[in-house]
């Protein structure tokens, strides 16, 4: 997954631009006060009244004693085991390990009572090390490492299995060449050291990974752009190592010899099998040629520990880098040139080999066709104590527990389907070829995506949402307690706040509605126009993608006691129980046209688009959308409390709910990357959040004849998403007559 300084300019942007723009909201919303529509009016609920989003007082009931048998059948002891057993071996994938712990996961779903289990073969491109080396020839001579320590404390990290340094899918070759330090290689690096007379073209370039933060592709994309021979990329002390904190064994993060692997695919631009772009890679399908691949990088490149690049560092000639390039090593960093050579050889397997997802199901007992969809990924870097294997042993006590329940005769109305995706960590790829291979059933049948991933290292909550999903998981965060005894809906405002730089937040702000990349939602969100969820608990890991995200990390730094994990648990089966046995589908889509409304303000106060478009349109056709919606919930609610609603007028009403996703695709795509089809989310290319990408692309390269068409689709899909709330609430009335 992704490492990601989640809080972006969007987010800072929402911090000023929002205070006014909720209050105003709010005032408007007081003339519906009746209507428990939005995040904050959810949220006034107190958790003990049999009230729910989307569910009768009789269903909310039923609902309440479901999830009273739920929530005490999770068991840490239980978490830990599963936990034990993933993290035993380092499971890459395409490595044995990695396929067994596929059968193992299918095994585990079989005994615990799941339905329709099965293990999904794609055969797809992978990339192993065969060897790698990184020496200083001049001035002086020393040769990296490109392993990890091994601590007495800690007998895994002496495991013999555990990999050197590499970047999957690096290009192989050898070369020698001056050495450059570009900060963190993004393009505003670049432009100074040209500034600085220093050309990048042909030569080694030294990169740390986060300051800001770029996806590690993004880092590659861009060297490879300028022409630069090999990419090193190292992980300064002052980001996640002894500046932060006390470091591994001693505390959880970085130490010297700690190397964050991971991959350097342009997924941003298509996710998937780079040799099956937009199709599945099932046994048999065509493959085009890695060199044809729009995601495949042509570019050398390694990681590199702090101990590693600290001599490489110290040698570089040149001048003295800029203050805020500058990290945490006790010498002034220099932007070389050409004292310093450096001898780079990296050799990399890369073939076709068999990736698998492993699937099962719970079928619902009244709409088996309608889909509530959970996915953690399997593979890791090496052990994957936090990345995925925390997400791993949440899923897999939550489908115990759902087995349990299904044992008492306790099945949800809507089918459950459990995804434990293969190569997540490559490009997305189990979850991108299975969700390619079933998008008409999907497009068809999904409610939500559920997505897990690093599930805990830590306490802090991290729920991310698309905006018409944003109440439902505020409302369920009432009726969770978290291991300090409050709430998880107090406990997220404590520390949302702290994120925002707040003395505190409205509820309106405590989910992430901006979405980015990362992750195995990005194909169902981005391709199919599934609304996605993301749920994790964080805390200071710096660790992430080395040999030390292990089981020992976990039970001294990350969860000892495995009580977030069961907590995870609980939050992410309640909401998924919630999802499949309301009697509506609990989407607001009023709070989300505040979101669509937002994310045009920010817009404008970033690119200033206003000067150069006509927002009146838009804004209208936003106004527009929130009116219906909001005429829809009231009319949802009045029809839930007095019980008319039947099941059959429901299910029709919730087939319309489930297309308005889907009309945010654009079946074209945004320009340049028409894969990803969804016109209010994508990913940049460094994997953050982008809001609203056809026009925000547009308008940040000063193409407004671009930006003013992509406005013209959205407005279309606004105005077709206003007419469809506004018959379904039509058939609401006629139902109930
Ligand atoms: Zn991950």
């Amino acid at each position: 997954m992704k490492s990601v300084a989640r809080i972006g300019v969007a987010v800072l942007l929402m911090a000023v631009l929002g205070g006014a723009f909720f209050a105003e909201t709010h005032s408007v919303r007081a003339g519906h006060g009746r209507i428990a529509t939005t995040a904050q009016a959810a949220a006034s609920t107190p958790a003990s009244k049999t009230k729910m989003l989307g569910f009768k007082a009789a269903s909310a009931a039923k609902e309440q004693a479901v999830e009273k048998q739920f929530l005490p059948l999770a068991s840490t002891q239980q978490i830990r085991t599963f936990h034990r057993y993933l993290t035993a071996e380092p499971h890459p994938a395409g490595s044995l390990r990695n396929n067994e712990l596929a059968k193992w996961v299918a095994q585990q779903w079989r005994e615990q009572g799941l339905e329709d289990v099965q293990i999904h073969e794609y055969d797809v491109l992978n990339s192993t090390p065969k060897s790698a080396l990184v020496e200083l020839v001049a001035p002086t001579h020393f040769r990296a490492s490109l392993r990890e320590d091994a601590y007495p404390q800690d007998p895994d990290t002496k495991n013999p299995a555990i990999s050197g340094a590499y970047l999957g899918y690096s290009a192989s070759g050898d070369v020698t060449a001056p050495v450059v330090y570009a900060h963190s290689g993004n393009p505003e690096d670049y432009a100074l050291l040209r500034k600085n007379g220093i050309d990048v073209r042909g030569k080694i370039v030294l990169v740390r990974y986060s300051n800001p933060y770029s996806y590690r592709g993004f880092k590659a994309y861009t060297a490879q752009k300028l022409g630069v021979a090999a990419l090193l990329i190292y992980s300064d002390p002052e980001e996640d190592g002894f500046t932060k904190g006390k470091v591994f064994p001693n505390g959880p993060w970085g130490p010297e010899s700690h190397i964050q692997r991971g991959a350097i695919t342009y997924d941003f631009i298509e996710p998937g099998d780079p040799t099956t772009p937009g199709w599945a890679s099932v046994p048999g399908a065509k493959h085009i040629s890695p060199d044809d691949a729009v995601s495949m990088p042509h570019l050398i490149a390694v990681p590199l520990s702090w101990r590693d690049a600290e001599p490489i560092l110290k040698n570089l000639g040149g001048p003295a880098a800029p203050k805020d390039w500058q990290g945490a090593l006790p010498f002034t960093y220099h932007l070389g040139g050409s004292e310093a050579r450096l001898h780079v050889k990296v050799e990399m397997n890369q073939k076709i080999e068999p990736y698998y997802d492993v699937e099962a199901r719970i079928t619902g007992s009244e709409h088996p066709d309608e889909w509530i969809v959970l996915g953690n990924h399997r593979d890791a870097w090496v052990f994957g104590g936090v990345d995925p294997s925390s997400g791993t042993a949440s899923m897999l006590e939550l489908t115990r527990n759902f087995g349990a329940l299904l044992k008492k005769g306790v099945r949800p109305k809507r089918t459950l389907v459990f995804c434990d995706w293969d190569g997540e960590e490559y490009a997305l790829t189990g979850s991108t070829e299975w969700a390619e291979q079933y998008a008409d059933e999907l497009k068809k049948s999904a409610i939500a995506y559920l997505n897990v991933d690093s599930s805990t290292s830590g306490s802090d909550f991290d729920g991310s949402a698309s905006g018409s999903l944003a109440p439902a998981l505020v409302e369920l965060s009432h009726s969770l307690r978290t291991p300090s005894g409050k709430t998880l809906f107090d406990d997220w405002h404590a520390t949302r706040a702290r994120e925002l730089h707040k003395a505190s937040v409205t509820d309106s702000q405590l989910v992430e509605t901006r979405i980015g990349s990362g992750s195995d939602h990005t194909v169902f969100l981005n391709y199919l126009g599934i609304p996605t969820m993301l749920l994790e608990f964080n805390g200071p890991y710096g660790v992430y993608h080395s040999a030390y995200d292990d089981f020992y990390w976990m039970n001294h730094f990350g969860d000892p006691g495995y009580r977030y994990h069961a907590l995870m648990t609980q939050l992410w089966g309640a909401l998924s129980l919630r999802l499949a046995n309301s009697d509506v589908l609990p989407y607001d889509f009023a709070f989300y046209a505040q979101q669509i409304r937002l994310y045009v303000h920010e817009l404008d106060a970033a690119s200033h688009i206003s000067t150069h478009m006509n927002l009146a349109a838009l804004n209208q056709q936003i106004d527009a959308f929130e009116k219906s919606a909001r005429d829809l919930n009231a009319a949802i609610a009045q029809a839930l409390a007095v019980g008319t609603i039947d099941a059959g007028a429901a299910e029709k009403l919730n087939h319309s709910l489930m297309q308005v996703e889907r009309n945010w695709c654009n079946p074209d795509g945004i320009p340049g990357r028409p894969w990803f089809k969804h016109d209010l989310y994508a990913a940049r290319y460094t994997y953050a959040h982008l809001e609203l990408p056809g026009i925000t692309e547009a308008a940040e390269a000063g193409n407004w004849p671009v930006a003013n068409a992509q406005a013209a689709i959205l407005q279309r899909e606004l105005q077709t998403n206003t007419e469809l709330l506004t018959q379904a609430r039509a058939g609401l009335a006629g139902a109930s007559q």
